[in-house]
């Protein structure tokens, strides 16, 4: 085992990293042990951690009880093949899961990653259509900013431009890209509600569902938009024929102040993709929703997917457990908090000159740069103060494990405003 103070340089010489090159690595950071919302790093330092590992450690690390989960799980079976045999976590998970969504889903395909899951919503949208005898069907429609994951599929209907994917392009199914909506106000923004509605009238014959992030677009922008745009999305896809498959990986499980975020808006998907937060950030897991009306309408043909971890139990027990967790805990009450604050301290931000714009929804807090940051600069100065974010593109955000104490929320906010306001760091 190498020496501590080698880490970074093997580290960057053999090791990618989301979104790096081997020729020009980024710094990373080595971090030894997770605890609450603290990460710590080999020298002993502790982060606050501002970012619950992308969206998923909703009740921050080591949790006794998400790890007596995990390690009762271990103890009767890690692991055993999903075709053919089934097991008490998966049947205990799906039947938490039909409970808390809406009524009319009712059948789950488990996953193993988020992009995993959007492959299948993709399949599962176009192999409806073909058993109904439409094998014409086979676009989606989307709107820019958004984003679905890494694999084909997903990459095909994540933002075309700012999308990282543009290398990709000859490879990738072509599908249709209405405007992005707004991020402000409670009526739907016009423009891009026209923009979605002529798309969907011209081309609803090949098109065989919408996927769409709602009210939050995640790592596509941090964009919001009003429930009422989405509302609107369901309803013109009732009325030309076309699915609506929602990418709840980002914002389920509470983080946008209700449960599931499309609740906001009342109303159903015909397909749901969940992951990231599902098994409270501990494993590698997601799920695929659907309504009996499509789980029918798919027929006889086997959905053609199976990954090999398909449902792992150790993944699905801790899932389980965090649901329950969350569900006992008065998470409402916790997000309000998290938004309340957020919304106070970042304030000040909206005074400075290198500042687009500032958001925050549920626990979600996002400042918008008039230009791109430099992630590795901006990044150590956050470590020097003590806190975990991982800035991209424009945007400086934060959102927190759901159990932070006023007090750290506090201090990610400070550290913020101190190090946007550092001279040539920004401007
Ligand atoms: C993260 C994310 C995905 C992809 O999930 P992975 O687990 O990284 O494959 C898809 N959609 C949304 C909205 C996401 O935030």
């Amino acid at each position: 085992m190498l020496h501590p103070n080698q880490w970074q340089t093997f580290d960057q010489q053999h090791i990618w990293h989301p979104y790096t090159s081997m020729v020009n690595p980024l710094p990373t950071y080595p971090i030894v042990a997770a605890d609450g919302v603290y990460l710590e790093l080999a020298d002993g330092r502790k982060l606050i951690d501002g970012m619950s590992s992308w969206w998923a450690a909703i009740h921050g690390y080591n949790h006794p009880v998400l790890n007596a989960a995990i390690q009762q799980q271990l103890t009767r079976m890690s692991h055993v093949m999903f075709g053919g045999i089934t097991h008490p976590p998966a049947i205990e998970l799906a039947e938490t899961l039909i409970n808390i969504t809406c009524e009319p889903l009712q059948h789950v395909f488990f996953a193993d990653s988020g992009s995993v899951s959007v492959e299948v919503a993709i399949k599962m949208a176009i192999q409806y259509w073909f058993t109904q005898g439409n094998d014409k069907k086979q676009k989606l429609l989307t709107v820019r900013n958004g984003y679905h994951g890494d694999t084909f599929g997903a990459m095909a209907v994540c933002d075309p431009v700012n999308g990282m994917h543009g290398l990709f392009k000859g490879v990738l199914p072509q599908h249709y890209f209405a405007d992005a909506p707004q991020c402000h106000g409670d009526t739907p923004d016009k423009n891009a509600l026209n923009s979605f509605k002529n798309l969907i009238k011209q081309h609803h014959q090949e098109i065989a569902a919408v996927i769409i992030e709602p009210i939050v677009q995640g790592a596509g922008g941090m964009r919001f938009y009003c429930p009422e745009y989405l509302r609107q999305i369901r309803q013109l896809c009732d009325q030309y024929h076309v699915l609506l498959i929602l990418d709840e990986i980002a914002t389920g499980f509470g983080r946008t102040g209700t449960l599931f975020a499309y609740e906001q808006a009342n109303i159903a998907p015909d397909i749901l993709c969940i992951g990231k937060s599902l098994t409270g950030g501990y494993m590698t897991l997601a799920a695929t929703l659907t309504t009996t009306a499509i789980a029918n309408g798919i027929g006889e043909t086997p959905l053609m997917h199976g990954p090999t971890f398909m449902a792992n139990p150790l993944a699905c027990a801790v899932a389980n457990t965090s649901i329950k967790l969350l569900l006992e805990s008065d998470w409402q009450k916790q997000i309000l908090s998290i938004e309340h604050c957020l919304k106070e301290g970042l304030q000040t931000c909206k005074s400075l000159k290198t500042v687009k714009d500032v958001r925050v929804k549920g626990a979600i807090g996002v400042v918008e740069m008039k230009k791109a940051v430099d992630m590795a600069t901006i990044q150590e100065q956050f470590v020097q103060r003590g806190i975990w974010l991982r800035p991209f593109g424009k945007l400086v955000y934060t959102m927190p494990p759901y159990i932070i104490k006023k007090n750290d929320i506090e201090r990610i906010m400070e550290v913020i405003i101190d190090v946007l306001k550092i001279k040539g760091l920004i401007d």
